[in-house]
């Protein structure tokens, strides 16, 4: 007996079936692949986006997991998606995908496409940093200041984190006064200029509250550079 589609009449001779129909019809009439609404946040200042409940570095291959992540794949076996974007604005991501499997062992091919608005969202560290705040001050002081400022600034930036940047930079008599978001940040930069520079900092702690009986620090490091020779 060969199989004829009770939709639209034609034989498993002509097209591959599944089940009862022939995989155009069966496949249009049950819908394998889902792709919820989706959004994506971005910070404008550093360029991290929000994906799966934390803020991340942005690049298309974390953006291609979340997306393959959030693909609903139903009934289908060995499935495999390939992606792309052909656009990724400030503002809108367009993808594409191709999700690959069998249905009851007959191959099946799945194209779709899509947009995810881009939403711009000021993230927790810039939030905190453009805000002003922080833990400690770092001063620069002795030779060559703006060029070791700018050195510990990077260090800073470097060492990743929601508490690792610079929220103000100033200007004193004395030198450069910076101010990192993190005593730990701050205490661990101060660590590698001993160590690269071989001079010793002078750390002083400062209580600023109580926070529930809690005493809050805030830290000071100073570093005086000598003159190069
Ligand atoms: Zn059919
Ligand atoms: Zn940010």
């Amino acid at each position: 007996m060969v199989k004829v589609c009770p939709s639209c009449g034609r034989t498993e001779r002509e097209v591959p079936f599944i089940g009862f129909f022939c995989r155009d019809c069966y496949l249009r009439d049950h819908q394998l692949v889902e792709v919820p609404k989706l959004r994506l946040k971005r910070c404008p200042l550093c360029g991290r986006a929000y994906f799966s409940g934390r803020w991340e570095d942005f690049s298309l291959d974390r953006l291609r997991d979340w997306l393959v992540d959030h693909i609903k794949v139903r009934e289908m076996q060995g499935v495999q998606i390939g992606v792309s974007f052909p656009e990724v604005d400030e503002d809108l991501i367009r993808y594409r995908a191709i999700v690959r499997g069998t249905v009851e062992g007959t191959p099946v091919e799945i194209p779709l496409e899509g947009e995810i608005p881009v939403e711009k969202v000021l993230c927790p560290r810039c939030g905190r940093a453009t805000g002003g705040y922080f833990q400690a001050i770092i001063q620069v002081r002795g030779a060559d200041v703006e060029e070791h400022a700018e050195e510990i600034a990077r260090l800073v930036e470097r060492e990743g984190g929601e508490y690792a940047f610079v929220s103000r930079v100033e200007f004193t008599k004395d030198g450069i006064d910076l101010y990192i978001g993190s005593k730990k940040v701050a205490d661990k930069v101060a660590r590698k200029i001993e160590r690269r520079y071989g001079i010793k900092a002078i750390r002083s702690h400062r209580l600023i509250t109580e926070i529930q009986g809690k005493r809050v620090y805030r830290l000071t490091v100073s570093l005086r550079f000598p003159p190069k020779d």
